[in-house]
């Protein structure tokens, strides 16, 4: 009796073990489990030990879609529990209370968000979550030749898509009252002043640390220049913060904080032609707006002196400046600056082209924002910079999507197959091994098959493969028209597996993208075209569903002028 119970038990967990790590459960860690239960009962673990590897041998034996089964049937709930997660949660942040974090993401409305943006987006949504506080999305449109109006609406698409969701949005444009009041104050104090000097010289200058003759000018002439700047025509001239003209830092020689740019904004149109810089507004916005953990990326670190100097000198709040790593990705542009010309010299088809890391793009090859969450997250907020592999991501999505996508065949560059002696079939094929719940077809087969080339070529006349779910052939001839031979239906184990479809086939592309650059180098071959014949089934998909065509990956659809295509997401 007592051995009957510690079998039972062993199996059960034999079986659990087994099923979250690919059919080969560990024996020590079945161990683990199972003297854990059964010492309470008086049980030693001299006498669990080998029973438990006699048992959890056994079940090794098993194929992986019978240890599922077996375990459904004898203990369903333990199926459910998936494998343990890495927690992924970000670290405390410093000097934070619960309720009182404000965090904001501040894109600039000048293109589609990417996946660099997913990553500081995520971490500040996730931070006002955690500390039960306010995230406010701004957009940072102070520089009317980038901003777009088309932009500001497509990023709230982007980010609505990756289910962030704000509690308060406005544009820096709309404060520039306000900007223009806290200028004032600057020119005033003699903090700041308006320079003439033309470009180069003042490169020079920063240069050699030398000082140049409008910094001497008094704060009351300066005040007057600056009212003629915002309200008059004049040209060429930018207001600097008096920083300091030989410090190391080159950031604070002597920063432009404004500067005249003549072209209509989308939405304040021609009311203002002199527009803050990045270190005025950024810093000015952060303090004034409320927000207590900033988070930049690690590029800005030098300027962190001088958005402290500002806020200093205008005697303003200082929050808590975070900062943490740019995501690069190798091979693939995580960057605006590099994608705009890629599309403008047409080298991808647009935004949404499947080899670039914009959120469009990875929608449109079935990526989850779920996946993208979980990824952004695995990096976490270290500062360290380092190029991780598209891989991470298309990993992070495989774990989503596999357990719950249904199984297709879908031959790429198909030959003929006939076989002859082949018996007329009305086949129930499941759409996954091992969730029933998905479903199943009912594949009608007779004599004509598709079958992949290169699977041909791998096979010799005399040679036994099995079509896939269906019965085992030998191929007989090779020449002009390949065919086989039907051999039976029972299992041979190193017989290869291929995939089929009937002489009933729908015609199919999928775009497989490839890494975008080798070296520095734009890879010509990055966008792959592949036609092949699908299963009759894949007739009745919709645009966005995701599927899994066998031995080749997966496969978002979409339905263009009533033809089906598929891009590729990964293996
Ligand atoms: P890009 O080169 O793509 O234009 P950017 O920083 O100029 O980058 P913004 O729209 O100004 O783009 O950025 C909005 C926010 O997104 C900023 O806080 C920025 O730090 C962050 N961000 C942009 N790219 C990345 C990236 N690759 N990794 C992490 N954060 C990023
Ligand atoms: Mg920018």
């Amino acid at each position: 009796m007592s051995e009957e119970k510690i079998r039972k038990t062993a199996r059960i967990y034999a079986l659990q073990n087994a099923v979250q790590f690919n059919g080969k459960a560990n024996p020590k860690a079945v161990a683990g489990k199972v003297i854990a239960i059964l010492q309470k009962e008086g049980f030693s673990p001299k006498e669990l030990i080998p029973i438990i590897n006699s048992v959890t041998a056994e079940v090794n034996q098993l194929s992986m879609d019978n240890q599922t089964r077996e375990l459904e049937k004898i203990a369903p709930e333990l199926l459910k529990k998936e494998k343990k997660e890495r927690d992924f949660s970000l670290p405390n942040l410093p000097n934070a209370e619960k309720g009182k974090v404000i965090t904001r993401f501040p894109p600039e409305p000048n293109g589609y968000l990417h996946i660099g943006h997913a990553k500081a987006a995520i971490v500040d949504f996730e931070y006002a979550k955690m500390y039960e506080g306010k995230f406010i999305l701004r957009f940072d449109d102070t520089n009317p030749e980038n901003a777009h109006l088309e932009f500001y609406d497509a990023q709230k698409n982007d980010l609505e898509w990756l289910d962030i969701e704000w509690d308060e949005e406005y544009n820096t444009s709309d404060n520039l009252d306000k900007h223009y009041k806290l200028a004032e104050q600057l020119i005033k104090q003699g903090d700041a002043y308006v320079c003439t000097c033309d470009a180069d010289l003042i490169k020079e200058c920063r240069f050699n640390g030398k000082e140049c003759d409008c910094r001497i000018i008094e704060p009351g002439e300066n005040l007057d220049i600056w009212k003629e700047m915002i309200s008059s025509s004049i040209e060429g001239s930018i207001l600097r913060l008096k920083g300091d003209m030989t410090c190391v830092n080159t950031a604070m020689r002597d920063p432009t904080l404004f500067r005249i740019i003549e072209k209509e904004h989308p939405l304040q149109g021609h009311k203002y032609r002199v527009w803050p810089t990045y270190d005025f507004s950024g810093a000015v916005e952060d303090s004034i707006s409320g927000v207590t953990h900033p988070f930049r990326t690690k590029e800005y670190e030098l300027r962190d002196e001088c958005y402290f100097k500002l806020l200093d000198l205008l005697g303003i709040r200082k929050p808590h400046l975070m900062e943490f790593a740019r995501l690069s990705i190798e091979g693939m542009p995580v960057s605006k600056r590099k994608i705009k010309p890629l599309i403008e010299k047409g080298d991808v088809t647009g935004y949404d082209d499947i080899r670039l890391p914009t959120l469009r793009g990875l929608k449109k090859r079935g990526i989850l924002p779920h996946a993208i969450k979980k990824f952004v997250l695995e990096q976490g907020i270290s500062k360290v910079e380092s190029s991780v592999t598209f891989g991470l991501l298309e990993a992070a999505n495989r774990k989503i999507i596999d357990p719950v996508t249904k199984r297709y065949f879908f031959v790429s560059d198909p030959v003929k197959l006939v076989v002859d002696n082949a018996p007329e079939k009305e086949k129930k094929i499941d759409f996954h091994p091992r969730d029933k719940k998905l479903g199943s077809r009912l594949i009608k087969t007779k004599k004509d098959f598709y079958v992949e080339r290169s699977d041909m070529n791998n096979l010799n006349i005399g040679e036994v493969f099995r079509l896939k779910d269906l019965y085992n052939v030998k191929i007989k001839n090779k020449n002009n028209q390949i065919s086989g031979e039907y051999i039976g239906e029972e299992l041979i184990s190193d017989a290869p597996r291929i995939q089929w479809t009937t002489d009933n086939y729908v015609r199919l592309s999928v775009f497989i993208p490839h890494i975008l650059y080798i070296g520095e180098k734009f890879n010509k071959d990055s966008l792959e075209k592949v036609e092949g014949f699908a299963e009759e089934s894949v007739a009745s998909l919709k645009t966005d569903e995701i599927v899994q065509f066998e031995r080749f990956g997966f496969v978002r659809i979409e339905i263009v002028d009533d033809k089906i295509t598929g891009f590729f997401s990964h293996k």
